[in-house]
């Protein structure tokens, strides 16, 4: 049997409440091995068995709590198991002194659920009703201590019987900091498009529901920023929205009523379930199923899932209890700027975008944006950390130096370690705009001022020119870079508590490498000081550089032109439908020719694009890795056959694609489905990493970049490993993606040996 080890961290009121016995009940009933210990963050556990086991413990945590006790937070990983002989509870151990945490945001408790709907309250159908259990925390908190003068509720004095129960140590809302009733908290306006008023508190909600079902854009001051909100089944609406918004095909996330009406439209696992109605309450990717054609079809266009989640403040339930249909809850920005958060910034940003703005005058103290999570073979996996779950820490076996990361260029956010801890940003964005680097320098700046640090060593991407590292360079004189990949990896290897040795899989679309091209299709051996490149993906010339990311079909010509040579794609004899005119094809040769504008990159991302181009399903995408979402998509999961990868003796190892080019090309010569091409292709993506495994002789192997948010990639790669006597990890808490970047910077600038580390990125300065 299989054993892993669950190691699930819980915030809340769990001390004092029987939380430690009631999980020693459940552990035994179980048969569960490990222990649980109340320690200054929270009550730890960690418990070892099967997976269903596990997973059963998990749900059952939840569901069968002891009533006094309430979640503020779970987190929880998958873990290598120990061998645990029996289940304890153990006792704390005073190590020094731990930090104090701000909380996440936490979605509405059911007990306050229930006031806000029950006429004879006092808060009957008040949008900012909250208590201890549940409400605003990150979002309004200025500085520490937590406490009411510290936080945007401090403007707002409580009336004599939102006092009485604020000092009342039985009531639920003792000390409940942004505790709000209607006749002291704050209130609801909706204003028309110029900013004018047009209703107020319960009324606005009225008025916003029409407005709704008359296919208006409404931009909904929430809980971390603006959202721009849409009835998910008025067609032209959808499609209003994202003209307006300059949002071409990027899938929109939903909102749904009730955790019934998404059963409708999307099949929902029991870990889905959870996490829907979580204390996080994240954006969760679901399958969605065929029936679904009630909404409108441009919310997800050629994707096969929907980004769902539940309401999560008293605000959206009333709202949603109004409308009773899903709506668009899109972030509330242009593009991809930062979301809005203050109503008279959202005129002037959203003009020509919203019609009629559902505002508050509870400040916003920071973004924060919704979190979006997937279930990957089984395990959480969060793609983007923002609400819910921003800014609680990754904990660290090690205790490390003060560190400040700066993250990476795209999905950026910044990272700081004091201690074991090392807390992660809220997701912060494409630092391409303005707006998003006056937040990204906040954001850093927030952070060591929240825990009190100002850090002595910064660390960065070694690319000279995104801005984080300029940033950097502004900050201090001698920043330390960590090469792209290796932050990867380093982040997984973290995450996974690993030891070396560990072979990384940095599969991803851009990052520097340390010879000054573009890597992303990477094989790291990490043995314990710094890394060693053993593998990489064949290099191609992407003509036009990052005009390739926008067109697919320029990367199926880099890849044409490096296994044929100049003379072959010239008289396009045999090339497949991508069209170039005849000028634009004779300038692209020319600048493969000579190296013009052209950089040799070894990209996973880049290579999905060229086989997107190459069996005709995309030629131009409108967004970051919208051709292999595409692959996956259309990926038949019942084929087990797989193309041909070619392993070049190193080192480095090349993984040459020349075979699997012949093999696709052939198969579009044949007319052969794009869903068997893509599976055959995905097929031997995981072969490929196999092979390497094989040839390097490394048992431990960490899956990590962007290309890894592909569940079927993942998934297929995690089973093949295994079967093939492997240990693979992936990431579970921190993103695959660059949002994975910050972390992995702060252990990588950490490692004991760092003179060693900088001389071997001192090659590329
Ligand atoms: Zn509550
Ligand atoms: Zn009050
Ligand atoms: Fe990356």
């Amino acid at each position: 049997m299989n054993l892993e080890r669950l190691k699930v961290s819980v915030r809340g009121v769990v001390q004092g409440v029987g939380f430690r016995p009631f999980v020693y009940r459940l552990a035994s009933e179980l048969g569960l091995r490990g222990w649980v210990l109340n320690s200054g963050q929270g009550v730890l556990i960690e418990v070892e068995g099967d997976r269903q086991s596990l997973q059963n413990f998990l749900v059952r945590l939840e569901l069968e709590k002891p009533p006094l006790a309430s979640v503020h937070s779970l987190e929880t990983s998958f873990l290598d198991s120990i061998g645990y002989d029996k289940f304890e509870i153990r006792h704390r151990n005073q190590d020094g002194p731990t930090t104090v945490l701000v909380m996440p945001d936490i979605a509405t408790c059911a007990d306050c659920l229930r006031e806000i709907l029950d006429p004879g309250n006092r808060r009957y159908r008040y949008p900012f009703t909250n208590c201890t259990n549940c409400g605003p925390r990150f979002t309004i908190i200025e500085s520490l201590p937590y406490d009411r003068p510290n936080t945007s509720m401090a403007r707002f004095a409580m009336c004599p019987d939102c006092w009485q129960e604020y000092n009342d140590p039985v009531d639920r809302r003792f000390h409940a900091q942004p505790i709000a009733c209607p006749k002291c908290g704050p209130r609801l306006e909706l204003w028309d498009s110029e900013g004018r008023l047009i209703a107020q508190r319960d009324d606005a909600l009225h008025q916003t529901a029409e407005a709704l079902q008359n296919g208006k854009i409404v931009a909904l001051k929430g809980l971390g920023g603006f959202h721009l909100i849409v009835d998910a089944q008025n067609e032209i609406a959808v499609r209003d929205l994202r003209l307006r918004k300059r949002r071409e095909e990027k899938p929109l996330a939903l909102m749904y009523p009730s955790l019934e009406a998404v059963r409708n439209d999307c099949k929902v696992s029991e870990l889905e379930a959870r996490l829907l109605l979580s204390p996080e309450c994240p954006i969760v990717l679901l399958q969605r199923r065929s029936r679904s054609d009630q909404l409108a079809q441009s919310i997800a266009p050629s994707n096969g899932c929907f980004g769902v989640m539940l309401p999560y403040t008293p605000l959206h339930h009333l709202l949603m209890r109004k409308i009773c249909s899903p709506i668009i809850a899109t972030s509330g920005n242009v593009r991809d700027e930062p979301i809005c958060v203050d109503e008279l910034e959202a005129l002037q940003r959203l003009k020509g975008i919203a019609d009629f703005y559902l505002v508050h005058d509870r400040p916003i103290v920071r973004h924060v944006d919704d979190s979006i999570v997937r279930i990957i073979s089984g395990r959480e996996s969060v793609l983007r950390r923002a609400r819910g779950y921003a800014p609680l820490p990754v904990r660290v076996r090690e205790p490390l130096p003060l560190v400040l990361a700066l993250g990476a260029h795209l999905k950026n956010n910044v990272a700081l370690s004091i201690g074991n801890e090392v807390f992660v940003s809220q997701h912060i964005g494409d630092l391409e705009t303005s707006q998003a680097f006056t937040a990204f320098q906040k954001v850093a700046l927030d952070l060591q001022h929240l825990y009190g640090t100002s850090a002595a060593l910064i660390a960065c991407d070694l690319h000279p020119d995104y801005l984080s590292t300029k940033y950097a360079c502004q900050l201090t004189e001698k920043p330390v870079y960590v090469q792209h990949h290796w932050a990867h990896v380093s982040a997984c290897i973290a995450e996974n508590e690993l030891d070396p040795p560990v072979l990384g899989v940095a599969w991803d679309g851009t990052g520097y490498g340390t010879d000054g091209t573009i890597w992303g299709g990477e094989f790291l051996l990490s043995e314990g000081e710094g890394f060693e490149r053993v593998a990489h993906i064949r290099k191609f010339r992407l003509p036009g550089g990052s005009a390739a990311i926008k067109e697919p079909r320029r990367a199926a010509l880099g890849v044409l032109y490096e296994a044929w040579g100049h003379e072959r794609v010239q008289n396009r004899a045999t090339t497949p439908g991508f069209e170039f005119s005849e000028a634009d094809l004779a300038i692209l040769l020319q600048m493969l020719a000579r190296g013009i504008n052209s950089p040799m990159t070894s990209s996973v991302g880049r290579l999905f694009d060229a086989v997107a181009s190459l069996i005709g399903l995309r030629q131009g995408v409108t967004f970051e890795g919208q051709a292999a979402m595409e692959l996956e998509y259309v990926v038949d999961q019942s084929i087990e056959e797989s193309y041909l990868f070619q392993l070049e003796d190193g080192p480095p190892l090349i993984v040459n694609w020349e075979p699997l080019l012949k093999g696709i090309l052939a198969d579009v010569d044949r007319c052969e489905s794009v869903a068997a091409i893509s599976a055959k292709f995905h097929n031997a993506l995981a072969e490929a990493i196999v092979g390497v495994a094989r040839r390097v002789g490394v048992s431990q192997v960490a899956l990590t970049g962007g290309c890894f948010q592909n569940r079927h990639l993942t998934e297929r790669a995690i089973r093949r490993l295994r079967e093939c006597g492997f240990k693979p990890y992936w990431h579970q808490r921190i993103p695959p993606n660059d949002g994975g970047i910050a972390l992995g910077q702060v252990v990588a600038a950490t490692e004991r040996n760092l003179d060693l580390k900088q001389r071997a990125f001192a090659e590329v300065a």
